[in-house]
């Protein structure tokens, strides 16, 4: 407004002059001149602010095609985008490692290796039939927020399709990888969801397998196919009861003969013949598979 003001203010001084109504002279002149340049100053502080906010729009709208909008967690694109340099630093890792014969130095930050821990909640269509399926959307908001105690600032936490999550998470060891997987299968279900005054427990089956692959031969296997091989071992999770974890770090199986086309019918085959065998939740007599609910 002010911006607008100052121009027209010298504006009309000027034409006053113009036509004679005013005479030109210092007095005059000065608020014309004083009116064009203020107006000008506004003008470029008020052009500032609307890049700025424009700007602001721009990164607002990137962040929110990236982010799933229940959860808050991060959606399947912002994985796809940004997963690329985390799969190339541990790629070059490993590459450097077998080139120079050295281990790979460890950083406690980051780790060497990509883990894939897919999740998915255990009957999660009872919990919509029970109660709702606006229930059933608080519940996977809890679940994001488990989610986010139990992994580190660092990971990739993903919503990666209706009940189901995928973290990404950079870990040394497989002693790291069951710990955390563990750690998530407890806190899920010791937490107990509030829906109108039932307290609800739910659980969750979790698949985890490591990239690279093969550690061999570390650029052979794609990402997708890592996240393939957890898929199947959720599926086993789940077939055994659910509430459970099961998972491929390390492991015998050799990467000659395998490609990335046949590669997960070899995987599907060395589990069979327990050629690879997943580490897997130790909980021996049948795993809690219902949805529990106390009032
Ligand atoms: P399982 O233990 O085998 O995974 O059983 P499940 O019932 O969880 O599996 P299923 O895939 O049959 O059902 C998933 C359900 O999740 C079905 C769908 O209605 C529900 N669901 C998916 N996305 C949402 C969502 O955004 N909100 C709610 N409330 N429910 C959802
Ligand atoms: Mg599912
Ligand atoms: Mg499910």
């Amino acid at each position: 407004c002010l911006s607008l003001f100052w121009p027209c203010f010298g504006l009309i001084i000027y034409n006053l002059m113009f036509f004679g109504v005013l005479p030109f002279n210092t007095f005059t002149v000065s608020p014309w001149m004083l009116g064009s340049s203020l107006g000008l100053t506004f003008l470029s502080l008020d052009l500032a602010d609307r890049i700025n906010s424009i700007q602001q729009e721009v990164l607002d709208a990137k962040s929110s095609s990236y982010t799933d909008s229940l959860t808050g967690l991060k959606n399947r694109r912002y994985l796809f985008k940004h997963i690329n340099a985390d799969v190339e630093r541990v790629l070059r890792a490993h590459e450097q490692s077998l080139k120079t014969g050295k281990a790979i130095i460890k950083n406690k930050s980051t780790g060497d290796n990509l883990v894939f821990f897919l999740i998915d909640i255990d009957h999660f269509k009872h919990i919509n039939d029970n109660y709702g399926h606006a229930a059933g959307d608080e519940i996977l908001q809890g679940v994001a927020k488990v989610l986010e105690t139990v992994f580190r600032d660092s990971d990739h936490l993903v919503r990666w399709g209706g009940e189901e999550f995928l973290v990404v998470s950079e870990l040394h060891h497989e002693k790291q990888a069951k710990m955390v997987a563990e750690r998530l299968r407890e806190a899920l279900s010791s937490q107990k969801f509030n829906i109108d005054g039932h307290s609800v427990s739910i659980t969750c089956s979790t698949g985890f397998a490591r990239y690279p692959f093969f550690p061999e031969s570390p650029g052979k296997i794609h990402w997708e196919q890592v996240v393939e091989v957890a898929d199947l071992l959720l599926y086993q999770a789940k077939s055994q009861g659910r509430n459970a974890w099961f998972g491929i770090f390390d492991h015998l199986l050799s990467a000659r003969g395998i490609t990335r086309h046949n590669f997960r019918s070899q995987i599907e085959k060395a589990m069979e013949a327990k050629t690879v065998t997943p580490a897997k939740s130790n909980i021996s007599s049948g795993n809690v598979a219902k949805i529990r609910s106390i009032k």
